[in-house]
């Protein structure tokens, strides 16, 4: 489809010239249009002779290892219909304001999804940020046509831009599985930003039955707030996260004390257990043996806590978180202590999970995405970045060229 789409040069415009420099590494193509042409209002539609031009120049894709550019003066109508005015006309082969043409646009749209911008702004000799304006223009088209009418069930999830600050919040539809939405922060604020959103794209917070969240205060608050009809759900990969970062915490204390010990241990309290090697396994029952170590029964904690997941019924499973409580309550640590009492707080939304059946999972592989897209990238230079690429790897959008080519 790509190659398929024409340049889009049909009169009155025709190529003059076609200039070749083999020292400057060029070619230069000089479109220019017949005289006494007309052309198009572009806010009417009514048909005008030019007025005046000026001169433009577009980066084309590359022929061969030459960098390809489009010359042409384009054209101001002043319209018949007096309330237009004087405008400039749109040219076939390219965005109005856009300093490349439909295919290298189309080329760059293609080839993001696997490429860093980076890469493609080296390979290409211009710098990332104009390739950036073109990808958030396209992405922002895109989205323009998404209908969320349908959406009922949503998951949130933040995300660090760089490590530990510079938040993004993340909205999927967990029945479609994609990228609903994304914005910079953290806060309840970005929860009323998703519900305006939503609204624009024809959905309707009324209707949303059901969110997935972390345990934090801002997203309970804003969906509280925003969506009054959802029920909450602590979605079990961040309930465990939490474990886990107050397990990880307990052993990187101990770890100070009994270096010899617990040196270089911190993956295999943190891993399922199911995914150590057997060496792995080994190394951990030698720690586990060998005295009575709070990253032991922290860990035991973990595991208990992971095994209520395997709960069959709400019933079942509120036996079991029970049993973890009780447990967890009396620890001598005191950030299990701390664990039970967050949960305890979130008693509800953690059980809910076993009603809504609301499955998150796919989360975790979305965002393993936008990890290795960033790493890739080596962090984008603003959020914003980040959120288009979110929404090219997740957001199952539509691009389409100009010419409503899909791309
Ligand atoms: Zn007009």
């Amino acid at each position: 489809m790509l190659f398929g789409m024409a340049l889009g040069i049909t009169p009155p415009w025709e190529v003059t010239e076609v200039a070749f420099s083999k020292e400057l590494n060029r070619l230069d193509i000089t479109i220019d249009f017949q005289r006494g042409a007309t052309f198009t209002c572009p806010v009417c539609g009514a048909s005008a002779p030019a007025y005046d031009s000026t001169e433009k120049e577009w980066r084309h894709l590359n022929f061969f290892q030459y960098e390809a550019y489009l010359h042409a003066r384009v054209p101001r109508v002043k319209c018949p219909n007096e309330a237009c005015g004087v405008k400039q006309v749109q040219v076939p082969w390219a965005r109005a304001g856009s300093g490349f043409t439909l295919l290298f646009e189309a080329l760059v749209m293609t080839m993001v999804r696997d490429m860093p911008v980076r890469v493609m702004a080296r390979l290409f000799a211009v710098t990332d940020t104009r390739l950036w304006r073109v990808i958030n223009a396209y992405v922002e088209m895109a989205r323009a046509k998404e209908d969320y009418s349908g959406v009922r069930r949503v998951g949130m999830d933040e995300t660090s831009v760089k490590r530990g600050h510079d938040y993004v919040t993340f909205f999927f539809d967990l029945d479609g599985k994609k990228l609903l939405f994304g914005t910079e922060g953290n806060d309840n604020q970005t929860v009323k930003e998703f519900v305006a959103d939503l609204k624009q794209h024809g959905g309707d917070p009324e209707k949303i039955t059901d969110a997935a969240i972390d345990m934090s205060k801002a997203f309970i608050k804003g969906v509280k707030e925003q969506l009054p009809n959802a029920e909450t759900t602590f979605d079990p990969f961040h309930v465990i996260k939490s474990m886990n970062d107050a397990l990880a915490k307990i052993r990187a204390e101990e770890a100070r004390l009994f270096p010899e010990i617990l040196k270089k241990s911190r993956y295999l309290f943190l891993k399922n257990p199911e995914n150590l090697s057997p060496e792995e396994q080994e190394r951990l029952d030698v720690i586990i043996a060998s005295q009575n170590l709070k990253s032991t029964e922290a860990y035991l904690h973990k595991l208990n806590l992971q095994n209520v997941y395997f709960a069959e019924s709400r019933q079942e499973a509120e036996t079991l978180l029970n049993c973890w409580h009780r447990e967890a309550d009396t620890s001598s640590i005191s950030l299990i202590r701390k664990m039970a009492k967050t949960i305890k707080e979130h008693w509800a939304g953690i059980l809910s999970h076993f009603d809504s059946k609301l499955s998150t999972g796919f989360l975790e592989g979305i965002n393993s995405l936008i990890q290795a897209a960033k790493a890739r990238a080596r962090g984008y230079r603003n959020p914003q970045n980040l959120i288009s690429m979110a929404y090219i790897i997740a957001g199952k959008l539509k691009f389409k060229s100009l010419h409503n080519v899909p791309i």
